[in-house]
């Protein structure tokens, strides 16, 4: 076998320390399913104030104390503690870097209590970026590879060739790039660029300003050795047009021989109806039936009343416009004049929240609603569904839909990006899910239309759970194809 490479992966966050979306699951278990594979990994985050130093046995690296780190004209000081994420098998560990100033507040990007953004993210993530870097070389491990997730790591690969670009430390060194979503660039005024040391004439349209901002994420995409993204057509759709590539779909045709599609998993030590401790009664393909015991369970939680002939729809969602809940606002009228019951657990936008409200209060025997970030309650929902509507604008891959399969939960899906790529619509018994094509609330209310008669075949119906219960989104091929792309950057 050829020899094991050494990766650094970079993230703002990661679960179980810190979470706002799908980039805390992959930041996780993509790395976890890379060490399996053989290879040494390890991880670096932000230190946010609330990921607590008794609860994950946080540790003082003495060695990585007071790390100057240049920001706009001071020097801000660095300090690392560490920790490791582990599955049955391996360990890999995690590097926090700690700055009270930045770090040592509630929320990841903004304030939990405003819901703005603060107003400093540009140099919270300036001083990220490069403190990554500083800390590397410290620590004296030598990567081969340093792999950055999404525009708050998205400086990295600009460091590398520009600020570093003569450090012996770095001269071997690849990165690659994972775009996660391309609507968060972190788009900054000018005068940003000036507090990140980059050279100046980098800052230019050509170059890492867009629209006369900096734009981290530029910065990762023009310098980025491998740029990937994950999902097939999500690749394709940022490079096709303006509205998806979200104004830089320019730059990515540019570099399409670097962008690749890989595919997320998901992590079946925590997603796996069988061993999940979090649902009420566990479960697998053979064993379908007790499913029904977590429908019962869910729907208690909500104050609705358990009818077996009645299907259950859940969703799970950051309440954002990407995530098509708009569609499924415009649609409620109709949706609740078929015979179905609807949960959802999501976040987010505090006018899509009071819609919903209302609607709720419209609809109290057949709809319930929970506002806020609920872990046990989302596996509670995989588990207890019998469908799981996702309707998209667009979506870079999606986990909940591959959750759902494995939970034997049908998604009805919107055939946009990953959603299209791991959902096979339903017919002749072959099939996951059920998918729409056309961005129309009318569309949505068909699918789950369709959705409802197949339900109501009751044999076709456990076909579909099957086939979806039946499905490998284990993160074991993606990890190849990561460390294939590594091999090839490195020529080795
Ligand atoms: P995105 O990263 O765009 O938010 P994904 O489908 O890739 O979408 O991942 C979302 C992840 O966040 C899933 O693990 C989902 O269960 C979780 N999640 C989203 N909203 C909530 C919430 N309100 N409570 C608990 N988990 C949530």
């Amino acid at each position: 076998m050829s020899k094991p490479l050494n990766i650094l992966f970079v993230s703002s966050e990661v679960d179980p320390f810190a979470k706002t979306g799908g980039l805390a699951d992959v930041s996780s278990s993509l790395p976890k399913a890379i060490k399996e594979s053989g290879h040494e990994i390890r991880i670096m985050m932000p230190r946010y104030r609330f990921i607590s130093e008794r609860k994950f046995k946080l540790h003082d690296i003495i060695r990585l104390k007071d790390i100057p780190i240049p920001v706009g004209e001071a020097a801000e000081l660095g300090n690392v503690k560490s920790s490791f994420i582990s599955n049955l098998k391996d360990k890999v560990q995690v590097y926090f870097l700690d700055n009270a100033k930045y770090f040592g507040r509630d929320g990841v990007y903004q304030s939990p209590a405003s819901k703005k953004d603060y107003q400093d993210n540009d140099e919270r993530f300036i001083f990220f970026c490069r403190g990554v870097l500083e800390t590397l070389k410290r620590l004296g491990w030598q990567p081969d590879i340093i792999h950055c997730n999404d525009w708050q790591a998205g400086l990295i690969p600009g460091y590398v060739k520009t600020v570093y670009g003569d450090d012996a430390f770095f001269k071997s060194i690849k990165t690659v790039f994972t775009i996660h979503n391309m609507a968060y660039q972190g788009a900054f005024p000018g005068d940003s660029f000036q507090k990140s040391g980059l050279p100046k004439e980098i800052f230019v349209p050509e170059g890492v300003e867009a629209y006369g901002k900096f734009n981290f994420l530029k910065t990762a995409l023009y310098f980025a050795d491998a740029i990937t993204t994950v999902s097939k057509k999500y690749a394709e759709e940022i490079c096709a047009s303006d509205e998806m590539g979200a104004g830089l779909n320019g730059l990515l045709a540019h570099r399409k021989k670097d962008l690749h599609g890989i595919l997320n998993g998901i992590d079946y030590h925590i997603w796996n109806p069988l061993t999940d401790e979090l649902i009420y009664r566990k479960y697998d393909v053979k064993s379908i039936e007790a499913k029904i015991d977590n429908k019962k369970a869910l729907v208690k939680r909500f104050n609705l009343e358990y009818n077996d002939t009645i299907p259950l729809v859940g969703a799970i969602s950051r309440l954002v416009d990407q995530k098509g809940f708009d569609l499924v606002l415009e649609a409620m009228d109709d949706l609740m004049k078929l015979d179905l019951q609807f949960v959802l657990l999501g976040a987010g936008d505090h006018k899509i929240e009071k819609k919903f409200e209302s609607y709720q209060k419209k609809y109290p025997s057949k709809m319930g609603v929970f506002f806020g970030f609920d872990d046990e309650l989302a596996h509670l929902i995989e588990a207890g569904s019998d469908m799981f509507l996702m309707p998209s604008r667009y979506e870079p891959c999606g986990l909940n839909q591959m959750y759902s399969m494995r939970y034997g939960t049908v998604p009805v899906v919107r055939a946009t990006g990953g959603l299209d790529d791991t959902v096979e619509d339903y017919a002749g018994g072959k099939g996951t899910g059920v998918k729409f094509e056309k961005y129309d609330p009318k569309e949505l209310v068909k699918a789950v239309h369709r959705a409802m008669k197949i339900y109501h075949q009751p044999d076709e119906w456990k076909k579909l759970m099957r086939n979806g219960m039946a499905k490998d989104f284990s993160w074991e091929h993606s990890a190849r194809q990561y460390a294939a792309l590594y091999r090839e950057l490195l020529k080795q």
